[in-house]
């Protein structure tokens, strides 16, 4: 302070003027957090990521048409204040996934979009739409690669800020070669023990795409959160029997809009989240057994969903009004917002439109 003032001293008054001026302009561009939105595509998938750098990660686009572009569009310009997408992830090949990709390109940039591409043996092809999507760069994602994000490691560490991981698992039914390669789980992974592995019951093959889903982890300090897409059943036991791939997390995107076809209770039971959100419609998703499923799983504190299930004779399946974005069928489209504290040792989960917000305390270093 003393060698503030003296310098103050010595370069006047029109000096000190213009340093309230940089120290203003630095309260504006204070440090961040980590933002996740859950965009409402009545029941299809677009969870907007914003890093504490200010870049876009966009999972999935919902489906095709304006409404759902238009929504991603208004939280991403609006709230999110962003001018374009910088990294865009399409998790398969599913209309309620990739679908809104073309229309969003229309109304914004997108920069660099990741995929499966083709491969031998696909089950289904995206549209055309999607084949000719404007955007700079393609990159087909393979399982333990990383997206380029601008934040530099050196920043990281000078700073001691949290470290920012987006790393992809798995996909089209392949594993991270193990969970040592896997960033974000290298604390937690293990073995998973019996009581894991003995709760995975098969199911039916899935022939269809879901099944080669991208799953992703993403890391900020000892936050995680998971997001593996429509991944089924069967595939995603192989995230966490024999070994767990993926660690433990503090927030788990329910997998497939909460369809009973996913959701395997071993996979929830290996990866202990504390937060589960579900990105359902009013007549899609939120089944009895994943609902039956949440609330078996002990580590669960709060579970979150995009839409009330509106379903006749399921009311029960739904969480309290307060944890809901929208409760009618015929909806604004609220979102769900959660936000990670610059020290990532909190995080917060809000639906402004209920003035809902709850606070949770990251894991931390596992055993
Ligand atoms: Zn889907």
């Amino acid at each position: 302070m003393t060698a503030a003032i003296s310098r103050v001293g010595r370069l006047g008054f029109a000096a000190l003027g213009a340093m309230l001026v940089a120290s203003a302009a630095a309260r504006a561009d204070e440090p961040r957090g980590l933002d996740i939105y859950w965009i409402d595509v009545e029941g299809g998938a677009a969870t907007l990521i914003v890093t504490p750098e200010g870049e876009s990660i966009l999972v999935d686009t919902g489906n095709p048409g304006r409404r759902d572009a238009g929504r991603i569009f208004k939280v991403a310009t609006e709230v999110a204040k962003l001018r374009q997408i910088d990294h865009l992830v399409v998790t398969h090949y599913h209309r309620d996934h990739f679908g809104g990709a073309a229309d969003l390109a229309a109304l914004m940039p997108i920069k660099t979009v990741y995929d499966n591409g083709e491969f031998p043996g696909m089950p289904e092809k995206p549209d055309r739409a999607y084949a000719a999507l404007k955007c700079d760069r393609r990159v087909v994602v393979n399982p333990g690669d990383k997206l380029e994000l601008k934040q530099s490691a050196a920043k990281a560490e000078a700073d001691a800020a949290p470290k920012l991981t987006v790393q992809c698992l798995a996909t089209r039914q392949q594993m991270i070669r193990s969970a040592s390669a896997a960033t974000g789980a290298q604390k937690t992974a293990a073995a998973p023990g019996e009581h894991v592995c003995k709760l995975h019951a098969p199911k039916d093959r899935d022939g269809s795409d879901n099944a080669n889903s991208v799953v992703l982890l993403v890391s900020y300090g000892d936050f995680r959160f998971f997001d593996a897409g429509d991944l089924t059943w069967n595939v995603e036991h192989q995230l966490v029997c024999p070994e767990n791939l993926v660690g433990k997390v503090d927030v788990y995107q329910t997998t497939h809009h909460g369809l009973e076809a996913s959701n395997n209770p071993a996979v929830l039971t290996a990866l202990e989240p504390a937060v589960a959100i579900m990105n359902n419609g009013a007549r899609k998703g939120c089944d009895g057994q994943t609902v039956a499923t949440l609330r078996e799983t002990k580590s669960i504190a709060a579970t979150y969903q995009v839409h009330k299930n509106v379903r006749e004779g399921q009311a029960a399946l739904n969480v309290p009004d307060e944890y809901i974005a929208n409760a009618t069928e015929t909806c604004a489209g609220h979102h769900i917002k959660l936000t990670v504290a610059t020290d990532a040792k909190t995080y917060k989960v809000s639906i402004p439109a209920n003035n809902h917000e709850r606070e949770f305390k990251t894991r931390g270093p596992r055993d």
